[in-house]
């Protein structure tokens, strides 16, 4: 009920739930109170958690904050939000995002920018909770909801978690099942929580992981207890510290904060070890071509024939064209082009068959400083703090708004776990987070080495 309260007193202000689900939260509360009297609780029992809007929940509200879907309401539950209710967990609602997830700002969804609940000292600006799981960070942030699930294609959970105060850990790729998410790039999209502490990332991404036979990309391998990893010893492991990082024009706050997190892991015993990644500086590009490509293949369905909106025609043709053109939004639309000019015959040696090939490269670069005994990579999460909502420079050109996944991408190129933790504010008084890069399938370091630093 606390929750409900919240919801219903702050949402108007923040726009974070795209609908709020109050009667199901209770009925779901009810089950675990009498599951918690019968001595049977799962380890999420009676704890409200927001959902992304990308999220199948069956029977209710789910539209990937996008008019294409206009009043879908699946008949199926996603494995991972399924997982978390089989634990106990409690649903309060389907949380904003960018539009089938593009974007780093949450400007992109129909239902409008969430705002963050964050404010520059005695500023009255709004600012972005960053995206595009923006609704579930900056729900996280303002106690709309104990926890909350998030996806990242390209930095969707580790950038809103950095810009709003909270943690948001990026799973190996496989280690989630994706079915019944949305997808975007099906080839990096995973999921994952954002939640207020490392622990609770820890807790609920024992739930959330599992092998599943519907998402044959979900990996046959046991799911450890992730909360027994949250304050183990880090010392002797050895964390790298990638030269490339060390972007041109990166202010020098985030140089400071970066430098506090080595002088951090120093303290609790981490060696730290200068290292190179030397491909990362086409993670960015690279990235570009493979997002959109997979995205323009998986927006397909979306014709207005199966789900959703529908805007008649004089024939078929007709109404796929008005449906698409109506039901998407500038962005969606912007990466289906894209992502079919490099698909398309005369383009796709010269763009996508080359995009793979750097992902290639990434990926080794990785490996490379892996096979040389490194545990986990420390670097920022974002090149900057929020900005404000509407910022003209970020909107003017989307190569700019891109340009905040700089740190983000490499990660999902390279299939890997990534995690973002508080680390500490910016000289005006707002949130910012590093991010630790793990070995594949060993989110327990980054369970052991975020907690040292949050
Ligand atoms: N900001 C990136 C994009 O727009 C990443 C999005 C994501 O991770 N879903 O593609």
């Amino acid at each position: 009920e606390a929750y409900i309260d919240a919801i219903e007193g702050a949402n108007g202000a923040l726009n974070a739930y795209v609908c709020i689900t109050p009667d199901k939260a209770r009925a779901m509360a009810k089950a675990s109170d009498e599951k918690i009297a019968g001595g049977e609780a799962g380890a999420l029992e009676g704890i409200p958690l927001g959902i992304k809007d990308l999220y199948a929940t069956q029977g209710v509200h789910t539209q990937s904050a996008s008019h294409i879907l206009d009043g879908f309401e699946p008949r199926y539950e996603s494995t991972v939000t399924a997982n978390l209710w089989a634990d106990g967990a409690v649903m309060l609602g389907k949380l904003n995002m960018d539009e089938f997830a593009m974007g780093s700002s949450n400007e992109t969804s129909y239902y409008g920018p969430v705002k963050n609940p964050w404010r520059k000292t005695g500023s009255t600006v709004d600012l972005v909770p960053g995206g595009s799981s923006g609704g579930s960070a900056a729900a996280v942030a303002a106690h709309l909801c104990a926890g909350a699930t998030a996806t990242d294609t390209g930095g969707s959970i580790r950038q809103p978690a950095a810009l709003t105060g909270t943690v948001g850990i990026k799973p190996t790729y496989g280690r989630c099942s994706r079915w019944g998410i949305a997808a975007f790039a099906s080839s990096l999209d995973q999921a994952g929580p954002i939640s207020r502490d490392v622990r609770d990332a820890a807790i609920m991404l024992t739930s959330m992981a599992s092998t599943d036979a519907k998402d044959t990309t979900s990996v046959d391998r046991p799911v450890p207890d992730y909360e027994a990893a949250v304050g183990r010893s880090v010392r002797g492991l050895k964390i790298g510290i990638p030269k490339e990082y060390r972007v041109e024009g990166m202010p020098g706050e985030i140089e400071t904060l970066w430098q506090q997190g080595i002088d951090w892991l120093k303290d609790a015993g981490a060696q730290i070890v200068d290292v190179s990644l030397p491909h990362t500086r086409y993670a960015l590009p690279a990235y570009y071509i493979v997002a959109p490509a997979e995205a323009s293949s998986n927006l397909a369905r979306y014709d207005g024939v199966r789900y959703g909106l529908r805007v008649p025609g004089s024939n078929i043709a007709e109404m796929y064209e008005n449906t698409r053109a109506e039901g998407f939004g500038r962005e969606v639309k912007r990466r289906i082009m894209i992502g079919t000019y490099v698909l398309s015959a005369g383009y796709y040696d010269a763009y996508y068959l080359r995009a793979q090939k750097v992902r290639t490269l990434i990926k080794r670069d990785f490996e490379t400083v892996y096979a040389d005994g490194i545990d986990a990579l420390l670097t920022p999460a974002t090149p900057s703090a929020a900005f404000g909502i509407g910022d003209e420079e970020m909107n003017s050109d989307p190569v700019k708004m891109y340009l905040n996944d700089i740190f983000t991408v490499t990660v999902n190129m390279a299939g890997l776990p990534g995690i973002a933790v508080p680390a500490g504010l910016s000289g005006d008084g707002l949130p910012l987070g590093l991010q630790l890069i793990g070995r594949p399938f060993d989110e327990e370091t980054l369970f052991a080495v975020g907690s040292v630093i949050e």
